[in-house]
């Protein structure tokens, strides 16, 4: 063999694969909960199996410890009081817990293979000094005891929500922070996102006999406890006050569940065997749409698995409780007071995150778009397809995200527009955090689809899924996914979007005649390049669709749903102006027909001539 062969057997898995090989920590927790109602406290017995796959040795570890947010002066205290727009369900409620309102945890004991660990409370982080390191490739079981209250709802968990939902248990353990080749990411918890290990839970919460509890994981002990029966039906009455329901969640990154004694359980069984679970309370703001939830989202999981890859695990329940809509891996918190399109929006959002956060496992803390944005973009493409099976009231619409687009522009010219890398936790303002994270990569994936084309978009979104779940990719691992898919170099794409805070802006500079031709000047005015599909409409009423490429792309796209696109020349992105030149008596141009192209100003997207004078629409 010549060194060329040599070099491209070497090469070639590298160039025709995008399989990650990146290396991630494993763990395995096994809790007893011991939980009482009464004082809202529980003291709790952890087992966590840590295994280290890193190549470092580490010699501390860190967990979060997230109810201790919930007293007063602490940083989610702090940080909703200067907050120009401060979450309305916080504000300065923290500050004014009491007592018996606060939430914490309280580290009793901790031990490494058996011996004690040094550790100290840092607030809503306990940072452990190791006696010996662990070693790269091998395991630590760490043994703790704790003591926890659940505070009054305030935000995601608690107890009593607005709905009387007795217990929502999310973000209520300690839980070992993530570390990754990035190093560690203990984040203080200050009420955003969240990134963990991939594990086993194995869960058993003790709890007074007339609790009905719903969560991650399956549920081991039915018959035992008698779940699946109501009170009025169990007829026989144990005598013990309390009963222990025994979770296992396999490849989990969190664990969380809610408990009442009046929920209400109802069960689907899809035709492929995955079981979807509703927990809720019986009432009238509540029975006629959850009875309806149901075959609805059987429907939406049908659409999911097709375009966006197979949900991996048997079972999925939507419980009423928390504080509006928060995913947890294999369930949802939701509240359930609501009008039918409105639940079911939330219930599809939610749903949607068990691909992005429950599977994927992104780091949200860092890339809060690849989770809210992208979930935000297939939640409108669902909510879009179940109106077109008349699952819910309203017309299917050839662009869904318009509104999107919308408060994308707004948000830009509102001056308070912070690059989309932004830590999720240090963006200046709610507005911005929230306009990046879900509207920013919603239009971010949108707009990818105009540059790349529908069938590749598809393409990606089921790759991205299969070739990186349970692995934690970056917002590198996903644009590559997209190069591979489409053959187009897309680096730039990413850079523009996410590391600046530069524009879209094209506009039709000029138009004009010489005999049969038409020259039409186009202008960048914005500083982010992109290609730009082009609609010519000729006086004789034909259409035809240039797409000219960015000279970045080193491609194009060629057609896309029955469009064939004219390939133009490219535009090089250090050039203002471009000139093309079409054969024909042109009527009228416009930019972006199909409304795909994040441009911040469209008044200067179309232009025409009338009875040969030159108008503008
Ligand atoms: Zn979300």
């Amino acid at each position: 063999m010549n060194l060329g062969k040599i070099l491209t057997l070497l090469f070639l898995p590298v160039l025709l694969s995008a399989q990650p090989d990146r290396w991630q920590q494993g763990g395995k927790y096994e809790m007893e909960i011991d939980f009482d109602v009464k004082t809202h406290q529980f003291t709790g017995k952890q087992k966590f199996t840590y295994t280290n796959n890193s190549p470092d040795e580490l010699n501390k570890v860190f967990y979060h410890l997230y109810l201790n947010a919930f007293q007063p002066n602490s940083m989610m205290d702090a940080r909703n009081q200067w907050l120009s727009d401060s979450d309305g369900r916080v504000n300065d409620r923290i500050s004014k817990l009491s007592e018996d309102e606060i939430g914490f945890t309280k580290v009793k004991s901790l031990s490494m293979n058996g011996k004690p660990v040094q550790f100290e409370h840092a607030e809503t982080i306990l940072e452990v000094t190791l006696n010996e390191p662990i070693a790269p490739n091998s395991q630590a079981v760490f043994e703790m005891e704790f003591h926890s209250q659940v505070p009054i709802q305030i935000r995601r968990n608690g107890r009593d929500n607005s709905e009387g939902i007795s217990y929502s248990m999310a973000q209520w353990y300690p839980k070992m922070c993530e570390y990754d080749y990035q190093g560690w990411h203990a984040n203080p918890y200050v009420g955003r996102e969240f990134y963990g290990i991939y594990g086993e839970f194995d869960v058993k919460i003790t709890i007074d006999k007339d609790y009905i509890i719903g969560g991650t994981g399956y549920l081991q002990n039915p018959e035992k406890i008698g779940f699946g029966y109501t009170k009025k039906q169990k007829g026989k009455r144990t005598r013990k006050k309390t009963r222990t329901w025994h979770f296992i969640a396999p490849n989990v990154h969190d664990f969380a569940w809610g408990a009442d004694p009046d929920y209400h359980h109802d069960k689907l069984v899809r035709k492929d065997g995955t079981v979807l679970h509703f927990f809720y309370q019986r009432g009238d703001e509540t029975n006629d749409n959850w009875e309806k939830l149901p075959e609805v989202m059987d429907a939406a999981f049908d659409y999911i698995n097709e375009n966006f890859g197979e949900y991996p695990y048997k079972q999925y329940s939507f419980i009423q409780g928390g504080d509006g809509g928060m995913e947890y891996p294999m369930a949802t918190l939701i509240t359930g007071h609501r009008r039918f399109g409105s639940l079911v929006g939330v219930s599809v959002h939610e749903l949607m995150h068990s691909w992005y956060q429950g599977v994927l496992g992104t780091n949200e803390a860092l890339y809060a778009w690849m989770d809210e944005g992208f979930t935000s973009w297939t939640s409108t493409e669902i909510m879009n397809h179940l109106k077109s099976k008349g699952f819910l009231k309203g017309e299917f619409s050839d662009q869904p995200h318009a509104g999107t687009y919308t408060g994308y522009r707004n948000y830009f010219k509102s001056g308070k527009a912070e690059p989309m890398s932004t830590h999720a936790d240090h963006f200046s303002t709610n507005y911005a955090y929230w306009l990046t994270a879900y509207t920013g990569g919603q239009t971010f994936l949108e707009q990818l689809q105009y540059i790349i084309g529908e069938e590749a978009h598809n393409r990606l979104m089921l790759r991205y899924y299969n070739d990186w779940k349970f692995k934690h990719p970056n917002p590198n691992d996903f644009i590559r996914i997209a190069e591979y898919e489409s053959g187009m170099e897309l680096d730039w794409y990413l850079e523009y979007f996410i590391n600046s805070t530069k524009i879209v802006d094209y506009g039709i500079k000029n138009l004009e005649k010489d005999g049969k031709r038409t020259t039409i000047t186009l202008e960048r005015n914005g500083e982010f390049p992109m290609p730009i599909d082009l609609e010519v409409t000729l006086s004789n009423g034909k259409k035809m669709n240039y797409t000219i490429p960015l000279g970045l792309m080193r491609g194009e796209k060629s057609s896309e749903n029955g469009v064939n696109y004219i390939k133009a020349k490219d535009w090089y992105w250090t050039h203002t102006t471009y000139d093309l030149s079409v054969e024909g008596d042109v009527e009228s141009v416009q930019i972006d027909p199909t409304g795909r192209l994040a441009d911040l100003n469209l008044e200067n997207n179309s232009k025409g001539f009338k009875e040969g004078k030159e108008i503008k629409d």
